[in-house]
């Protein structure tokens, strides 16, 4: 451990000094953070929690204080980036959290069943998506079988996090896809991409990449699946596996620099964010890969994005359901895309777009916290569900992975008759409807 009079080495770095020093305390933050709108706390707000930021830089911090008051603070923080948004100094609230909970979680003693499920979860199944298909597999039967029924009607497993990610499993559907070829292009070819299929996604929920595959190749392009690619590996980064998480880039950006796509579409507003922002930041200092990385990072696009700027067939089939849009976090705070998937859904005719009261509020999926925080995620989901239901809307759109499963379960939860769909399943449904 790298310390200082008892300072972590990582806050007193001149970069993070300048980052905390960008806040003016002004509180404008405050009523756009989900933990602040839970607790009522200031140490839950963005504001509080860069100030003990700033007293962990300035040694003000004992060992003791610093993790157990400063670790519980930090670790609440749903790093949805809300407030980076609404801060008018420019506080670059993504790189300080990121900072500080890889700083954290690096010294945080870990107990023997933490170590087996990480081991299992982040090291072996989402980089071999194979082995998280095969966990689907045995998830289907436990849901086909009626199992699944059982278990929520009876109510069997304890308040925990166990109940937490049992009640996040979406319905899963056996699909085929065969990836050694690449799909082509319906119609005249406009071009090659290549398909960033992810790991849950692709494992939990084949249909929203099913449909990605088949609206990009409705509007002219041939989709490619580099072999060898895997896991984003933000969730690795963000509990602080840096060299696992430096590891999968790598794999990704061998990947799919191995050709010259037009493009690298991805699907997920979380692994978005990562495989566009946060591999520059891994390979900085490397000069074997700082270029590649910067070079794959260029050609990433989120799939609305994408559309929004290459859309050649409108979706002509009607879909006569009242719908609300539930912004990803990582699509709207750290990709800035806003204004496409919502320009997207406008063109499906029949569509009833409402806006939520709050949009851009988070769920409280935001990676594994709605497992390991569930208490505090229910109460982040209720509040959201709450904006949903008053909008009568009878999907819920998202374009992110974790919002799709989370949104699932809070529309259990809250007993609404509403189904949640991604973009690219609305927008293929229309599509289909328009063949007919
Ligand atoms: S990232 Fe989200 S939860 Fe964390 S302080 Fe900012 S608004 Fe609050
Ligand atoms: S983070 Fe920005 S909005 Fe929040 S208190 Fe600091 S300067 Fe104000």
């Amino acid at each position: 451990m790298h310390m200082k009079d008892g300072v972590l080495a990582e806050f007193t770095t001149p970069e993070f000094r300048n980052l905390v020093a960008q806040c003016i305390h002004c509180g404008l933050c405050l009523q756009a953070c989900p933990t602040y709108d839970v607790f009522g706390t200031e140490m839950d707000s963005p504001r509080g929690r860069i100030a003990l930021m700033r007293a962990a830089s300035d040694g003000r911090l004992n060992g003791n204080e610093l993790h157990q008051v400063f670790a519980r603070h930090i670790n609440l923080c749903l790093a949805c980036l809300a407030c980076q948004t609404a801060c008018p100094s420019g506080v670059q609230y993504a790189r300080l959290i990121e900072i500080t909970k890889i700083a954290l979680e690096r010294r945080r003693r870990q107990g023997l069943i933490e170590r087996v499920v990480r081991w299992i979860g982040l090291r072996q199944a989402m980089p071999h998506v194979d082995q998280l298909k095969a966990l689907a597999r045995l998830l289907w039967l436990y849901q086909a079988s009626g199992l699944q029924h059982l278990v929520r009607r009876l109510n069997i497993l304890p308040a925990g996090p166990l109940r937490a990610a049992e009640a996040i499993l979406p319905p899963i559907l056996p699909r085929k896809r065969d990836y050694s070829r690449p799909a082509p292009a319906f119609g005249k070819r406009r071009g090659k991409v290549a398909f960033f299929y992810g790991c849950i996604q692709e494992a939990f929920l084949g249909a929203v990449n099913e449909a990605t595959i088949r609206v990009l190749q409705r509007n002219g392009f041939e989709v490619h699946f580099p072999a060898g690619q895997t896991c984003c590996g933000a969730a690795q980064l963000h509990i602080g596996e840096e060299a696992l998480a430096r590891d999968l880039a790598r794999r990704n950006i061998e990947a799919f620099l191995a050709d010259d796509f037009d493009a690298i579409i991805v699907n997920a507003g979380g692994c978005g964010a990562t495989l566009k922002d946060e591999y520059v930041g891994l390979f900085r200092d490397d000069p074997d890969y700082a270029a590649q990385a910067r070079a794959f990072s260029a050609k990433v696009k989120d799939i609305s994005e994408f559309l929004a700027e290459n859309l050649r067939e409108q979706p002509r089939g009607i879909v006569s359901l009242r719908a609300t849009y539930a912004d990803s976090c990582h699509l709207r705070h750290a990709q800035k895309i806003v204004r496409q998937p919502r320009s997207l859904l406008r063109l499906i005719p029949g569509l009833d777009l409402v806006e939520l009261r709050q949009p851009d509020r988070c769920c409280g999926s935001a990676g594994v916290y709605n497992i390991v925080h569930w208490e505090t995620a229910d109460q982040v989901l209720a509040t959201k569900m709450a904006d949903i239901a008053a909008t009568g809307a009878e999907v819920i759109v998202i374009t992110n992975t974790g919002c799709h499963m989370q949104l699932n379960a809070g529309v259990q939860k809250a007993g609404l008759n509403a189904r949640v769909m991604h973009l690219v399943e609305l927008l293929e449904l229309s599509y289909q409807r328009g063949e007919l």
